[in-house]
């Protein structure tokens, strides 16, 4: 028996348009989409009527499985995905930590891929690069080749790549058609500047942000894509971009025709760096790499959304337990654990703040959370509503209110950074390849049934 899903008189939105349709999908692909198609027998129908029928969300950027130090993020695959689906995600592309000192390319990949068995969302990963050599480079292609066409460096972190590499790197992996993204912190400044505070106040939640200032990052930026151009115009992605003068480099190379994307996420569209003012413990939910910055960067992050300068919006989904971030940071806010959770807030909080808010289209929405994020890395049957494509689908009630807090989410950690904001607009239903895995507060998924996805090489 086929496993047939109809889903009549919604309002799909999809990156280009919006148009009442219904859809067809057969065992898991969708077959047909237009105006008042015939309902096939043994088909299981959705009526759809009052609610936007989106791709579902992908989201390029989580850490659902990172351990740092002893701290070990709170979800793990299972719970993340859960909560993920909950939120109108069902891909995620994850950032690995950084593995053993010296182990090849291929060790956080493998290990990753273990414990990614358990996932109820499809997934894929990203390489990591921690160190550079000749092994490191040679591995490159095979490992784009296996269905990892993208890989991460970090210009700050012990794992950091020096310029001289990072360039390396960006030729290596250009070359071998994958795509290179950089966590763009300026190291020098980032580390002059916590050696001092750690001396002098590290008890105060302000001297986080105060170590890694928007400077850092827009300079990093404009190295990066510096080193990019050097390369031969290599492809470059910007990880969780935050701040008006990293905006500002990014729009500058696009406009002159290089070949640079960035990518924001929701910390930066609705908190400032005020969240570190007051109580200490309250403070520390806060503690993220980059951190929330001020009003203006709010506002040039929304710009950037709006003209196209920033091309997706992913989470940096990270949630280590504020408890376990008491615990760490007691008296010392440079010891807490950065990361927050996101995961499952990502696409209402675009939608009520963005499309509601701020005048974004629904489209650009979906283009945003969905559609270019699969483009550019390579899921080529994810991010949109047409045949042949993998019935991922998000039926979202627009009307549906939602205070976001942590007892009201399904992310399996004890806060929320986004505690007291209210989203208009929620995920009601939640298919992946056909099968639905969230109904309402109904969760139908099982642990293994999300599927590795092996990515194409980079074709934006
Ligand atoms: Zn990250």
């Amino acid at each position: 028996m086929a496993n047939i899903l109809f889903i009549k008189n919604g309002l799909v939105v999809t990156a280009e348009k919006e148009f009442q349709a219904d859809l067809l999908a057969v065992d898991g692909t969708i077959t047909a989409i237009a105006p008042e198609l015939e309902p096939p027998e043994g088909a299981e129908m959705i009526e759809a009527k009052g609610m936007l029928v989106i791709p579902g969300g992908v989201d390029v950027h989580t850490h659902l499985d990172l351990s740092v130090g002893q701290a070990h993020a709170s979800d793990g695959w299972f719970f993340g995905g859960k909560a993920a689906a909950y939120g109108g995600t069902t891909t995620v592309v994850e950032h690995p930590g950084f593995g053993p000192a010296g182990c090849p390319l291929n060790y956080q990949l493998d290990l990753y891929r273990e414990n990614a068995v358990e996932s109820v969302i499809d997934y894929g990963l990203h390489g990591v690069f921690q160190h550079w050599n000749e092994e490191v480079k040679t591995a490159i292609p095979d490992i784009v080749g296996g269905g990892y066409p993208s890989f991460k460096v970090y210009m700050t972190y012990d794992g950091r790549l020096d310029d001289e590499s990072f360039l390396a790197a960006l030729k290596a992996v250009g070359d071998a058609s994958g795509l290179t993204t950089v966590h763009a912190e300026n190291h020098a400044i980032v580390s002059h500047l916590a050696e001092e505070l750690k001396r002098t106040a590290p008890r105060k939640a302000t001297s986080h942000p105060q170590s890694r200032p928007d400077y850092a990052e827009a300079l990093a930026v404009e190295t990066a894509i510096r080193l990019a151009e050097a390369a031969g115009d290599a492809p470059l992605y910007i990880v969780h971009l935050s701040t008006a003068g990293g905006l500002e480099a990014v729009r500058k190379a696009r406009a002159a025709g290089r070949r640079v994307w960035a990518e924001t996420c929701p910390q930066y569209l609705t908190l400032t760096d005020d969240c570190y003012e007051g109580n200490f413990d309250e403070a520390l939910k806060f503690v993220m790499a980059p951190t929330p910055r001020k009003q203006k960067d709010v506002d040039a992050m929304w710009a950037g959304l709006m003209d196209g300068t920033i091309s997706t919006v992913a989470t940096d989904h990270c949630s280590f337990a504020w408890k376990d971030k008491k615990v760490r940071a007691w008296g010392n806010v440079f010891k807490c654990p950065g990361g927050i959770p996101g995961v499952e807030t990502r696409l209402p909080l675009l939608y009520s703040e963005g499309v509601l808010k701020r005048g974004l289209s629904p489209s650009r929405w979906v283009d945003l959370v969905s559609t270019s994020p699969a483009r550019l890395f390579g899921l080529e049957k994810k991010g949109r509503l047409e045949p042949g494509f993998d019935a991922d689908i998000v039926i979202f009630n627009p009307g549906a209110e939602k205070s976001l807090t942590a007892e009201n989410l399904h992310q399996a950690v004890d806060y929320t950074p986004f505690e007291n904001i209210t989203v208009r607009g929620w995920p009601e239903q939640v298919f992946i390849r056909g099968r639905k895995i969230v109904d309402g507060e109904r969760f139908m998924g099982e642990p293994g049934q999300g599927r590795f996805i092996a990515r194409q090489p980079f074709c934006p």
